[in-house]
């Protein structure tokens, strides 16, 4: 049996040529990662440990942001520039875990935050995630916490993060460095759908390393607001979640932004709705208009229908809540 291999990164390039060769993974504030090695749902042979690299800062980058991989999701959200020009992403971070675990917990380490579905965190139950081809155990089983969009017949576990809604509506560009290339990717192509291969849960190459996520200016830091509706008030992940945000001039929307949490297989953008809210007045009925078109084809299963209402209700009250009304 091999040794267990761990690496401490002091610099990126030292960090990309250690992942190479094993199952390595690298690990950030180990939020995640420990969870489910303690679980025995992740068994990496290698830990490339990259806490000593220099990707923490938040910078001005020509009126948005550049936000370094290893900002603690606690410095992301009081950031001034961040509560300054992105409030729904201020307000998402801070709904999500505990003051605690936001210490620990690194932007590039919520990005790949693995799903909260129970079967995949239970090794005696099938999951085609966690073991692909043995089955989901969810598709019959209890289903309230699961998606209605984005699903397929494989897998219909829901994406974690609070902070990756926000970054949805915000069109974020995650980078990354890889063995011998730089990427941009775009925030929307970012994280898969399940489709055959729920394993493959984003578009990175193995061992590619996330450097920083890019946000560009933005016309909605006056009217934007992140809702989550939750089982309870802390310490618990989404049932449905939005980020909006509205760029209103002389009366009317000129430009919207919506996505949606805890009712998706991947943070999920509403183009249709954001479409549907350009050119009205913003008021209730435009609202609840705008969230009639966000949920598309939904498929709901036994326990979590109440979604398909409870995504629109969430839309119309951040919306609300975006444009002054309380
Ligand atoms: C009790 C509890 C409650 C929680 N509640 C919420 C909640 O309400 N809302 C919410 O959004 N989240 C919640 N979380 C999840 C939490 O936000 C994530 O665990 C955290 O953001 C992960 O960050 P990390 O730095 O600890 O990642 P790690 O655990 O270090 O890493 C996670 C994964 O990302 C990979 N990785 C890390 N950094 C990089 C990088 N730079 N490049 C490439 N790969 C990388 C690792 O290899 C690993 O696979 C909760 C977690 C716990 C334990
Ligand atoms: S929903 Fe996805 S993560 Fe959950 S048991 Fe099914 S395959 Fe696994």
């Amino acid at each position: 049996m091999q040794p267990f291999r761990y690496v401490r990164a002091d610099s990126t390039d030292h960090a990309v040529a250690a992942i190479t060769g094993e199952d390595a993974r690298f690990i950030a504030g180990g939020t995640t990662l420990v969870d489910l090695m303690r679980l025995d749902v992740m068994r990496p042979t290698a830990l490339v440990d990259i806490t000593g690299l220099a990707l923490a800062s938040i910078e001005d980058a020509g009126g948005g942001l550049k936000i370094g991989a290893l900002a603690s999701n606690t410095d992301v959200a009081y950031h001034p520039l961040v509560t300054k020009r992105f409030p729904a992403l201020s307000e998402a971070l801070l709904s999500g875990a505990s003051p605690q675990l936001r210490n620990m917990a690194t932007v590039g380490g919520n990005l790949l935050q693995r799903t909260r579905c129970p079967y995949f965190r239970d090794v005696a139950v099938a999951c085609n995630k966690r073991a692909p081809g043995s089955g989901c155990s969810a598709i019959d089983g209890y289903t309230r916490s699961h998606a209605i969009l984005g699903t397929s017949e494989s897998c219909i576990a829901t994406h974690p993060s609070d902070m990756c809604v926000a970054l949805a509506a915000l069109d974020a560009v995650v980078h990354t460095r890889g063995a011998g290339r730089e990427r941009a990717i775009p925030f929307g192509e970012f994280h898969t759908l399940p489709g055959d291969h729920p394993e493959v849960e984003n578009a990175l190459e193995p061992g590619e390393l996330v450097t920083h996520v890019e946000l560009p200016a933005s016309p909605f830091a006056a009217h934007a607001h992140y809702v989550k509706v939750r089982d309870r008030a802390a310490f618990a992940f989404a049932l449905a979640s939005a980020a909006v945000g509205l760029d209103v001039a002389d009366g009317k929307i000129r430009a919207a932004r919506i996505a949606l949490g805890g009712v998706a297989t991947r943070p999920w953008r509403a183009v249709e709705a954001e479409q549907a809210l350009i050119g009205q007045a913003p008021n209730r009925a435009s609202f609840e208009r705008a969230a009639a078109a966000a949920i598309v084809d939904p498929k709901p299963r036994r326990d979590n229908a109440f979604k398909v209402a409870l995504a629109k209700r969430t839309i119309v009250r951040a919306l609300e809540l975006a444009w002054g009304v309380s």
